[in-house]
């Protein structure tokens, strides 16, 4: 029988916007003159990895709070964050943070956060002086409400499903919206967690560099992995200087690119 219009309503377009693809260190590395550091190709200059999600009408959602997060929001023109996603507490992911104060003074109200609990004991450790009240107020504070999920939940009626991921030995989490998931930082994808995105259409995938690493996939892993997963289209994100875009592009198979910042596509997701 199928599920009547009460409980399972069409899918919403959405769009995606990738505000970085690059690696911890960025792209250009600081000091460093090789050949990708030193190219013209605008695809080569990577900023720290998050996306952003635009459900038009409806929410803002900003995945991970990158450490270029004030220049990726200015180069987006992005002046609304309703909900943010982190995937895991690594630096380049959540040292943005306390830019979510602009935010907070555009929308003159809180944001809720989304984290595995591994993820918030981190966040709160690093920025004790959010939870823990500053010294003095100065320029303020980040207002944030810290929510705890591991299972599907909603944000303004959009539907998320929290995939675990393994980043070397840290459990941390990609995210499905519908038809897409966002898979960054991770070496080890769990039989469960590729369950939870079978069908997407549109991945992002997590691809280093060539060689071995012991918390992110090579691209030769990340190709295999996209194979098994089998999307539409699949985008490698979290590069490191070792991929020129143009010349990594080319030896890819059909449906596999590596992203770059700026890239946007459209997904659908699902509401209640
Ligand atoms: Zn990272
Ligand atoms: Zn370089
Ligand atoms: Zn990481």
């Amino acid at each position: 029988m199928r599920p009547g219009p009460s409980v399972v309503k069409a899918p919403i377009p959405a769009r995606v916007t990738m505000l970085g693809t690059g690696t911890s260190h960025g792209v250009p590395m600081i000091g460093c003159h090789c050949a990708t550091c030193r190219s013209t190709d605008v695809r080569d200059r990577r900023l720290r990895p998050s996306i952003y999600i635009e459900v038009f009408e409806r929410v803002r959602i900003l995945v991970d709070t990158a450490t270029d997060l004030r220049q990726q929001a200015l180069a987006h023109d992005i002046a609304q964050v309703d909900a943010v996603l982190f995937t895991h507490a690594h630096a380049d992911h959540i040292l943005g943070l306390d830019d979510l104060r602009s935010f907070n003074r555009l929308q003159g109200a809180a944001i809720p956060c989304y984290a595995n609990d591994e993820t918030w004991t981190h966040i709160r450790r690093q920025f004790s002086y959010i939870f823990d009240g500053p010294l003095q107020l100065g320029g303020g504070v980040p207002q944030i409400t810290a929510n705890e999920v591991q299972d599907a939940f909603f944000v303004r009626g959009v539907k998320i499903i929290p995939v675990p991921l393994w980043h070397g030995k840290l459990p941390i989490l990609g995210f499905r919206f519908g038809n897409f998931a966002y898979l960054t930082d991770c070496n080890k994808i769990p039989e469960e967690s590729l369950r939870l995105v079978e069908g997407v259409d549109i991945l992002v995938l997590d691809a280093l560099r060539d060689e071995p690493h012991e918390t992110h996939f090579t691209i030769g892993e990340a190709v295999a992995m996209a194979q098994t997963i089998a999307a539409q289209q699949t985008y490698f994100t979290h590069m490191a200087h070792d991929l020129p875009h143009a010349k990594t592009n080319a030896r890819l198979p059909e449906g596999v690119q590596l992203a770059y910042d700026g890239l946007v596509f459209d997904i659908e997701v699902e509401i209640a």
